[in-house]
């Protein structure tokens, strides 16, 4: 063919992308474009925008990167603000396409997307779609997506026996651009967003794990640094439910999320690492983890909507409360828990946080206050810098006991706090006002006296929030986990 529109989606990147790839294979100029589009942002139903300032910063810094790669190998990215629909169309007219290369993604709104702008192309250019964001590709899966297993433990074994990787593709040497293509500036955060107070978010906290520079170079740079120069891939498993700095986990999520890395791609620097370094437990479990990312993925194709469901996919029924005062108590890290507490400042300043956090965060919402899961997942996709619908959805409804498992998966949040954070480091990094507290006042700081308070100058209601519920009651109730 002539010419190919490249319609980038989550899979900002150059290696490993089969749309690009394809397209390079296929014509002889390539076009590859970008589209701003307003549903992306605003406020979900739910009430919390639905993209914040540290994932709309990530996404201007992946497209920056993103445009520079292109243009060493002589191409160009074309930026529009507007519908897919309607610029796609166009782009497709002006350029005089033959076919438009897309990510298909399996989240209910992206597919909706992709069938919108499939009907408005003249029946003479092709949407071409290709399966890109897994580690396993769905026509590999042994069992049709639609009839896999919803339990992980079996569906991981069926998989992993029954399907190989594929090999991740090489990045094009050379991307033939149009003649005199206009490229159009990359948004500010503020204009990706759709909010000006997105563009003046505070600078990068220095407490943050890692500052998340976005872009397939720094994803890139963040694997090199984490297995290969502090060689931490041999000890992944043991250190992975830490909570402080940058090495306990490989934090390459945002970078999956927004497609800046491939997990084929990770998966042959693992299967290299076991080469040449040592192959053990801990390095198979960072395939385990990206088998999980594929499970909700898929999961997702199978049961699209249903997902977003009150009882989710299997139509629970519970009694979820609607308190606006006590959502945002948990929202702002005011809730009088600094277990709690701690996990959602990191989230709000550097929207990130551990998987332990999380797990921990979700189950109070759901399970101590229990308030609607699904104002819980809103909230995360505003402000995580790794949002991503299924991986995010399908752990909020996993944690709320509507999802992909029937057992009670409640966290008792003093005794993990506990468990993870013994001297209190954590909590005493994001609660600089509890930072004189021994361990035990740090994770129960209800439990001085006002004598205490005042020896160690933490007056509750002043410096720092009166527990909004009695912890040690509700967890008495709730047991031990
Ligand atoms: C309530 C809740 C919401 C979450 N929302 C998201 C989200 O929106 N986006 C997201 O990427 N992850 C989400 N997770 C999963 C997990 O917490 C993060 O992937 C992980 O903390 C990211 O840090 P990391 O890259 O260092 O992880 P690592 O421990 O290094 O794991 C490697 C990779 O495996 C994948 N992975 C690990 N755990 C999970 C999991 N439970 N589910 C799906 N994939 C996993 C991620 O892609 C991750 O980057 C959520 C978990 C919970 C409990």
């Amino acid at each position: 063919m002539d010419t190919a529109v490249v319609w980038f989606r989550d899979d900002l990147r150059i290696t490993d992308n089969p749309v690009l790839a394809d397209a390079v294979d296929r014509a002889d100029t390539v076009l590859p474009a970008y589209v701003v589009d307003p549903r992306r942002r605003g406020d979900s139903e739910y009430g919390p925008a639905k993209l914040g300032g540290h994932r709309a910063r990530f996404r201007r810094e992946s497209l920056l990167d993103l445009r520079d790669s292109l243009r060493e190998r002589g191409g160009e990215l074309v930026v529009e603000e507007g519908r897919a629909e309607s610029v796609l169309p166009t782009l497709a007219a002006e350029y005089d396409a033959d076919a438009v290369f897309a990510q298909t993604k399996p989240a209910t709104e992206e597919l909706e997307r992709e069938h919108a702008v499939r009907e408005s192309l003249p029946a003479d250019v092709e949407l071409e779609r290709r399966w890109t964001h897994t580690l396993y590709h769905i026509n590999d899966l042994p069992t049709p997506y639609d009839q896999i297993n919803d339990t992980f433990t079996p569906w991981r074994k069926e998989v992993e026996q029954g399907t190989e990787v594929r090999s991740p593709l090489s990045a094009p040497e050379k991307i033939p651009a149009p003649e005199s293509v206009e490229s159009g500036p990359i948004p500010t955060v503020g204009e990706l967003a759709g909010s000006e107070t997105a563009d003046t978010l505070d600078g990068p906290d220095d407490r943050a794990v890692l500052p998340f520079e976005g872009g397939e170079t720094a994803g890139k740079e963040r694997l090199e640094s984490y297995f290969w120069e502090g060689d931490h891939l041999r000890e992944y498993k043991e250190t992975r439910n830490g909570m402080l700095g940058a090495d306990y986990s490989s934090k390459f999520s945002p970078y999956l999320a927004a497609g800046c890395l491939s997990p084929r791609w990770i998966h042959r620097e693992v299967e290299r690492y076991e080469e040449q370094r040592v192959s053990n437990e801990d390095t198979y479990w960072l395939l385990f983890e990206l088998a999980w990312r594929d499970f909700f993925q898929f999961q997702f194709v199978k049961h699209g909507r249903d997902f977003f469901l009150p009882g989710g996919i299997r139509g629970v029924d519970k009694d979820w409360q609607h308190d606006r005062e006590q959502f945002q108590r948990w929202a702002d890290g005011e809730t009088g828990l600094p277990f709690v507490d701690a996990n959602m400042r990191e989230l709000n300043r550097t929207g990130y946080m551990s998987n332990r956090g999380r797990q921990n965060v979700a189950s109070f919402l759901v399970d101590a206050l229990k308030i609607d899961w699904r104002w819980g997942a809103a909230y995360f996709e505003e402000q995580l810098i790794d949002y991503d619908v299924a991986s995010n959805w399908g752990n909020w409804a996993y944690q709320g006991g509507v999802g992909n498992d029937s057992r009670d998966n409640h966290f008792n949040v003093l005794s993990q706090a506990e468990r993870y954070d013994g001297n209190a480091e954590y909590v005493r990094t994001w609660l600089p006002e509890l930072a004189e507290l021994p361990p035990e006042y740090a994770h129960r700081p209800w439990r001085m006296g006002e004598t205490e308070q005042a020896d160690h100058g933490v007056e509750l209601g002043i410096e720092y929030p009166r527990p909004m519920i009695d912890f040690e009651d509700r967890y008495a109730e709730l047991g031990r986990q």
